[in-house]
């Protein structure tokens, strides 16, 4: 029998790595020791405060059932007092929080709760792929707002069409920013939250980076904007900040409405989050959120990554969140050119800002999600490269 996909599946973009893949398998059969700077998941272990407080919950038989949907109520409440010691914003844990199977899940499910066919969707281009394959799957059509380097990789609101705008349901947003490392203050957000309500528009702002900055940056929540809680949801992910990103668990919060309408897809989908790992992220949580030592260890890889870089005539600065570098690609080369030299004269993956989207073009991104005695190796390998004069 042949088997005949739905027409939503075809309509996902190619999956723009296969020639890389392809490549690095090609290198490693050489004998080539590949090292990967394209990796966005942390290298560090989950901190082992976090591991106990599994292995105890795990124990208790009374973890062992269905979850609830929703959260347990214990869990919404330590998202709801960390919100308030984060952020300075009060929470229903009632209404306005709602766990999630990691934020992908809940990215990727929110169009489903929003989105009818035809309705446009507003995507950061470059951007994290889930915003454009939700809205895909959900029967609705992607709008790339660009992130362009002279707005310091902020979308430009004015650049949107009137008409566009007020067919669109949907905003995604992402700050700190998946591939860019940018940042946002909460002028933007202010601007996005008059925008949205001038249109009508829900705004769902993707924080999963908002604890991985460094030399005193703190970044802000969109729902610290006054009126943001009447238009927007806001996603968190305990993924990077923990070290957690194999234990799938996340939250969103804000709005009730729209955290109703997501809770609702997700009560017909999926039955919640395994409690042992709740109990386990309300830990994390409760350790205050941030993981210093993590931060220090990402701080100096960073500082030796982008010195090395600048040595061999890269034009970088370092970014005070994230662990990637967003790196313009030296002149003569597209992403993927410039991506498979890299690979194939030293070894390293490295990734194309193209496969983040079409303005993503004439970039890359390194991530530092790996030691520093193997970032040293990386700039060693590199040094015969003249990068910024080709
Ligand atoms: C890693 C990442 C996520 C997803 O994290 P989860 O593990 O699903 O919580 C969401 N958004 C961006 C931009 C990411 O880079």
């Amino acid at each position: 029998m042949k088997i005949e996909i739905a027409e939503r599946l075809k309509k996902l973009p190619p999956y723009l790595f296969a020639r890389i893949d392809q490549l690095i398998e090609e290198e490693k059969k050489k004998g080539k020791e590949i090292i990967s700077l394209g990796i966005g998941d942390p290298d560090l272990p989950t901190p082992s405060y976090i591991v106990e407080a599994l292995k105890k919950a795990v124990e208790d038989p009374a973890r062992h059932h269905y979850p609830s949907y929703q959260g347990a109520a214990e869990f919404r409440e330590t998202v709801a007092t960390w919100f308030q010691e984060r952020f300075g914003v009060e929470i229903s844990p009632e209404k306005e929080v709602l766990a999630l199977i990691g934020s992908k899940e809940g990215i990727g499910h929110i169009p489903l709760a929003l989105v009818n066919p035809g309705d446009l969707v507003l995507v950061p281009d470059p951007g994290y792929p889930v915003y454009q394959g939700g809205t895909i799957l959900a029967g609705g059509e992607v709008f790339p707002m660009p992130l362009k380097k002279e707005n310091g990789f902020l979308p430009a609101l004015e650049d949107i069409p009137p008409d566009v705008a007020k067919k669109a349901k949907i905003m995604f947003l992402n700050y700190p920013n998946n591939p860019t490392s940018a940042t946002a203050e909460k002028e933007f957000f202010q601007q996005v939250v008059d925008f949205a309500k001038k249109y009508g528009i829900v705004v769902c702002h993707d924080a999963a980076y908002s604890e991985v900055t460094y030399d005193g940056y703190r970044a802000p929540s969109f729902l610290q904007v006054p009126g943001a809680r009447e238009v927007g949801i806001e996603f968190h992910s305990l993924s990077k900040t923990f070290n957690m990103t194999g234990w799938r668990i996340g939250f969103a919060v804000g709005n009730a409405e729209i955290i109703s309408a997501l809770g609702r897809v997700k009560s017909n989908l999926d039955s919640g989050v395994f409690e042992a790992i709740q109990w386990a992220a309300m830990r994390a949580l409760a350790s205050g959120g941030v993981d210093e030592e993590t931060l220090d260890i990402y701080r100096e890889r960073r500082d030796l990554l982008v010195k090395g870089l600048q040595r061999l005539g890269l034009e970088v600065k370092a970014p005070r969140a994230t662990f990637y570098l967003w790196v313009e690609v030296p002149a003569g080369f597209t992403s993927e050119e410039f991506v498979l030299y890299i690979l194939q004269k030293t070894g390293v993956v490295i990734t194309p800002g193209s496969g983040f989207g079409e303005f993503g073009e004439g970039y890359i991104r390194i991530s530092f999600t790996i030691s520093t005695q193997k970032i040293e190796e990386v700039l060693s390998r590199w040094e015969h490269l003249s990068l910024g004069k080709k």
